[in-house]
């Protein structure tokens, strides 16, 4: 069963009297476990696409399902409910809270979920020494590396456990052999835990550890070798 499919998913702009279709006609389906690589030029519409993906923004057309459920005619609160249940985001930049330590910041949307303090810190512990990142829990983000302020955001993104993770150049504001550091955790963590990844990257040595690399092109997938 897929956990995310887009169904002939469409999406305009308006500037002024001009018409910008940005998204045509999305068809793609992700399975547990799966890493796919959205590899496209800026302004093809990788971010809009991951926010529809993601419940954060509706389509003009087309059918979201996640888990087979269609999302389109929810109500937005059920939208979000269902997205804080089954999706994680990364950024380019982390947006970790820069008052919080690294554990709080991972343990911050588990409380907002439901889960006691004791249990969410817990958690979070466990998922910052999966991520080799236990003796930095009680840092504060300017306290470190930028390759670790980024597996902290992959930490919180995943605290949820959640199905799908979606990401918008989660190393492209790394250096190389960070990069290539956090992105090696983000495909061992989704291998290990089931948890399916579509991930937009300009990283074509990156993208090709992954196992599907897809592009945009007229506002429509097409598969790359
Ligand atoms: P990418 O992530 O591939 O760079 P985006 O999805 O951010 O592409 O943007 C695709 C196109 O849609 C761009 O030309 C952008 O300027 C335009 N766009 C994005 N969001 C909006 C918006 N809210 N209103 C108008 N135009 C937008
Ligand atoms: P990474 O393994 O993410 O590439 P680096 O090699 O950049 O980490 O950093 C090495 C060590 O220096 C890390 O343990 C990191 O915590 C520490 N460090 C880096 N930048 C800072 C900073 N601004 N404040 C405190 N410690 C830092």
């Amino acid at each position: 069963e897929a956990v995310l499919e887009l169904r002939s998913i469409a999406r305009h702009y308006r500037e002024g009297e001009a018409r910008l279709d940005i998204l045509m006609d999305i068809n793609l389906s992700i399975y547990p476990g799966e890493t796919v690589a959205l590899l496209a030029p800026s302004g093809a519409g990788k971010s809009t696409l991951l926010h529809i993906a993601g419940l954060l923004e509706r389509q003009d057309g087309g059918e979201v399902l996640i888990a087979n459920a269609p999302t389109s005619r929810m109500s937005d609160a059920e939208r979000t409910r269902l997205r804080r249940a089954t999706v994680g985001f990364i950024y380019q930049f982390h947006h970790l809270l820069p008052e919080f330590s690294a554990l709080e910041n991972v343990a911050l949307p588990q409380m907002i979920n439901g889960l006691s303090g004791n249990e969410a810190r817990l958690r979070a512990q466990q998922l910052l020494d999966y991520l080799r990142l236990g003796p930095r829990a009680s840092h504060r983000p300017s306290e470190l590396s930028g390759g670790e302020q980024q597996r902290v955001a992959i930490a919180r993104a995943v605290a949820n456990a959640p199905h799908l993770l979606l990401a918008d150049e989660p190393t492209g504001n790394l250096d190389p052999r960070t990069a290539e550091h956090v992105f090696g955790t983000l495909l061992a963590l989704a291998r290990s835990t089931g948890l399916a990844a579509l991930i937009a990257t300009h990283n074509l040595e990156l993208a090709k550890q992954m196992d599907r690399r897809v592009t945009l092109r007229d506002g429509r997938v097409e598969l790359l070798s």
